[in-house]
């Protein structure tokens, strides 16, 4: 990732990406202590537009603000710098991770005098698992680490330091052939992906975890608003037990990255085997809640906005005005 052509923002200023880098103490990097988002920009008909781009700059500044760091920059010129990262770079479909962190001026955990940065890079970035993930979903297993407990770390914050857990779930789950990881809180009850949120459908009632241990995460919130006002169904934020996630008619993760997966299997069990679930062998089915749910996705972000869908405009930003 670090040997191409092109442009990174850091601080208000245009870096060339090769020489991007900082210094080995850098602060973050030795505590974690910092935040990130994940933002992506989707080409429609009308141009490339970024998308929820002011609910994640704002889940930034609350990630920020509950590390308490401060930061020289507001919303609007974050949104600025990230339009101009994905001009600059001349991207269309793009991921961009904009970046809090604390500088070299000092190490230890009583350092003071840190200066604060910002740095937003955006690079094309495919499928989020693999091209087939989509149609075929996700083999997962539940991971024997439980997500981060409220009284433990942020979770309401992307903090750098809170992915380490989710990082040696996920890492565990591949090392065993697995696609996926689904994490539980520390009461046993289901939380969330490695980094995605968790939706089961049952008896065509939408549920999806309480945001308590889980992010909250943006996607989350627009399959709800699109489920809830789109497409008639029903939402219900609670608490969920695995063996409900193994017999759910239809689950699937959501994230900014990985947009929507189909889950199909947790713990060896074939999630939705009597409705026709997905599998290599029989990509998703084309009526499934989940592929109607993946259409109007696809089509919100790619802002084909026709059909009623036209309120979804405040939705995207575009990139060149
Ligand atoms: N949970 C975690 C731990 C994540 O890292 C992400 C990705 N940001 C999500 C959930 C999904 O959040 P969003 O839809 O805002 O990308």
């Amino acid at each position: 990732l670090y040997d191409r052509d092109g442009w990174l923002w850091l601080d208000g200023e245009w870096l060339p990406w090769r020489e991007a880098t900082t210094h080995l103490l850098t602060h973050s990097l030795h505590y974690g202590m910092g935040c990130f988002e994940g933002v992506r920009a989707y080409a429609g008909a009308s141009g490339t537009q970024l998308f929820r781009v002011a609910e994640h700059t704002r889940r930034l500044l609350d990630s920020a603000h509950i590390l308490d760091i401060p930061l020289a920059f507001d919303a609007e010129a974050l949104i600025e710098a990230q339009r101009q990262c994905l001009i600059r770079n001349g991207l269309q479909d793009a991921y961009l991770k904009p970046t809090v962190f604390l500088g070299a001026e000092g190490l230890g955990l009583r350092a003071k005098g840190l200066t604060t940065h910002v740095m937003v890079a955006a690079w094309d970035l495919g499928a989020y698992i693999s091209p087939e993930a989509a149609a075929i979903g996700l083999r997962a297993i539940t991971s024997s680490w439980a997500r981060h407990h409220v009284n433990v770390s942020a979770c309401r914050a992307k903090t750098n330091g809170n992915y380490v857990n989710s990082i040696m779930a996920l890492n565990s789950a591949v090392k065993a052939g697995f696609d996926e990881t689904l994490m539980l809180d520390t009461e046993g009850y289901v939380a969330e992906a490695s980094a995605a949120n968790v939706f089961l459908l049952r008896d065509g009632v939408l549920h999806t975890p309480q945001t308590t241990s889980c992010l909250q995460g943006i996607t989350r919130d627009s399959v709800i608003r699109l489920a809830r006002d789109v497409m008639g169904v029903e939402v219900v934020e609670r608490r969920i037990t695995r063996d409900e996630v193994y017999t759910a008619d239809e689950a699937f993760v959501t994230g900014t990255a990985a947009e929507i997966l189909p889950l199909r299997e947790l713990d060896g069990r074939h999630i939705g085997a009597l409705v026709g679930a997905p599998s290599p062998s029989h990509p998703i089915d084309e009526s499934s809640f989940t592929a109607r749910l993946q259409a109007l996705y696809r089509r919100v972000t790619r802002g084909e906005l026709g059909d009623g869908l036209e309120g979804y405009a405040e939705w995207l930003t575009p990139v060149k005005a």
